[in-house]
């Protein structure tokens, strides 16, 4: 089992150290090999995804991502920025679904803005279609006024499209996943205005009948956005396209009330995948000793759940993860009055320590 392990920058450093603590700490065999990825990868050779971590990622089995970006980085060239270098990856490993958990943990209640009657208990899955969408589309650009009347007026334009093999293949990750859980999926789209998602509706209502067993029901996204905060727990599995899922998913992260918390998988369809926490390289805390490393830790075990098909290592990770936090250890972003106030450290230590019991 091969792991590429890419910690970034920022924080990234910080909470993927303590995710591959964990990971040691198991009795398996995993092979990990660290290499620079995004500002860090820059900084040394010139670009954020430099070829010799492209090719260790490609060869791996699945990649432990930290994360990428500082602001320092703002005026580069779009094509040599940090993000760049996720983008690069999704396009090469062909990582097409991007599964993200919103699991509101029983001592973390009180943690979130929302109302605790509204989250607790809360356990959906949104699932972002990653490679198609306004992100992708062609033509793309800005045209500069060329009638001489205007000098200097620009426009900038995108283009959303989706084709049939993307739209269906992100549905079958969906329904599949919903016949795990609670067999209910929401089909997220704006088929009232855009053509695309008309398109996206008909597609996955189309394939919805090759699963009988699973509710589908379709939501406009303006709909979603607001249903997510009035009754989160009325959704099991939500997919949508690249661009809503994009703004839908930080929405459902943040109803747990730290972004700290919550890992992600982006999966291909030979399930080789990135692990990464759903939260950035948090500079302004960077170097700190402060971050969560829990959604990392959470990503690592996803990582054995879905590409390494280790269940019960998983299960073993996300059932420490509960332990620490039954034990009040928290770190900055989810401290309560009451609870034990750790660094990052010490949590991947508790992790590590808590394993031992399963
Ligand atoms: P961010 O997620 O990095 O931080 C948002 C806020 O959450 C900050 O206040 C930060 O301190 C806090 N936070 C994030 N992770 C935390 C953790 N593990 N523990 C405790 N607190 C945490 O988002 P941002 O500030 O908008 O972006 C910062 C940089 O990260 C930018 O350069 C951005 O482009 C990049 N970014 C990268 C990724 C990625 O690598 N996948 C994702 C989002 C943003």
């Amino acid at each position: 089992m091969k792991i590429a392990v890419l910690p970034g920058d920022g924080i990234g450093t910080e909470i993927v150290a303590e995710a591959v603590k964990v990971l040691n700490a198991l009795d398996l065999k995993l092979e990990m090999e660290t290499a620079l990825v995004g500002g860090a990868a820059y900084e040394a050779h010139g670009h954020p995804l430099p070829e010799a971590t492209l090719k260790l990622a490609k060869e791996a089995d699945a990649v432990l991502f930290g994360a990428v970006g500082d602001w320092k980085y703002d005026k580069l060239d779009r094509a040599l920025r940090p993000e760049q270098a996720i983008l690069g990856l999704r396009k090469n490993l062909g990582l097409f679904a991007n599964l993200r958990p919103a699991i509101c943990y029983e001592q973390l209640v009180g943690a979130s803005s929302l109302k605790p009657e509204l989250i607790a208990g809360l356990d959906i899955l949104i699932i972002r279609e990653l490679t198609g969408d306004i992100y992708f589309g062609q033509p793309r650009g800005r045209r500069i006024a060329s009638d001489g009347l205007f000098p200097g007026t620009e426009e900038a334009f995108d283009t959303m499209r989706y084709s049939r093999p993307e739209i269906e293949r992100i549905a079958h990750v969906a329904f599949q996943a919903a016949r795990q859980r609670a067999k209910r999926v929401t089909s997220v789209d704006k088929a009232n205005v855009l053509e695309t998602f008309q398109f996206w509706k008909d597609v996955v209502t189309e394939v919805g009948q090759q699963y009988p067993d699973v509710a589908l029901d379709h939501m406009y996204v303006d709909n979603a956005a607001m249903q997510l905060v009035r009754d989160p727990k009325k959704f099991d599995v939500v997919v949508t396209g690249n661009m809503f899922g994009d703004i839908l998913s930080d929405e459902a992260s943040m109803l747990t009330g730290s972004i700290g918390m919550l890992p992600s998988a982006s999966l291909n369809a030979s399930k080789q995948g990135l692990y990464e926490p759903s939260h950035g390289s948090a500079p302004d805390i960077a170097g700190k000793g402060i971050a969560n490393p829990l959604a990392t830790i959470l990503s690592a075990a996803m990582m054995l759940r879905f590409s390494l098909n280790q269940e019960a290592a998983a299960e073993r990770i996300e059932a420490a993860v509960k332990t620490v936090l039954a034990q009040g250890l928290r770190t900055a972003d989810i401290f309560s009055p009451g609870t034990t106030r750790v660094s990052t450290f010490e949590m991947g230590a508790a992790v590590v320590r808590a394993l031992s019991s399963y």
